[in-house]
């Protein structure tokens, strides 16, 4: 499995300290968990701009969105952690599991966070995906920080 950083991806890990070799390697144990024979290749994009992320399964591209308010280093790394666990769950429901999701959500719904995408079975199991993972994850990598 390959695992590609944009530059502005790494950039943004450079910028937050965060090793990519050591996501890298997370990432793609993330993706081992289950039956995962083949081998695909995913993009990990931290977007220009916009707080919407996605899983672009054309593409295989994972667009992080820039949300975070916040100054606080941890919580903009971990808010980082969590939309990218959710979204590789995305990957792997597409690529590992072939489930395509049939769109029973509109964007107005995603916008509004209705309950029609609320209650979409592969996002519970996304949500679910990304509080099994985050902890273990966050400690993981933030223990791996080294401040220069
Ligand atoms: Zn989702």
């Amino acid at each position: 499995m390959i695992v590609h950083f944009t530059k502005r991806t790494n950039r943004w890990l450079y910028v937050n300290h965060i090793n990519p070799e050591i996501l890298r390697r997370e990432i793609i144990r993330l993706c081992r968990g289950k039956d995962n024979n083949n081998h695909p290749r995913v993009v990990i994009n931290v977007k220009k701009s916009g707080r919407n992320s996605d899983y672009d399964p054309c593409g295989n591209i994972i667009n992080i969105g820039r949300y975070s308010h916040s100054n606080n280093h941890k919580l903009i790394v971990k808010g980082f952690l969590r939309v990218l666990i959710h979204e590789i769950r995305h990957f792997i429901q597409y690529k590992i599991h072939k489930r395509v999701t049939n769109i029973a959500y509109t964007d107005y719904d995603f916008q509004k966070n209705n309950h029609r995408y609320f209650n979409d079975p592969l996002e519970k199991d996304a949500r679910k995906f990304e509080r099994k993972h985050l902890e273990r994850l966050f400690k993981k990598i933030y223990s791996s920080i080294v401040w220069l």
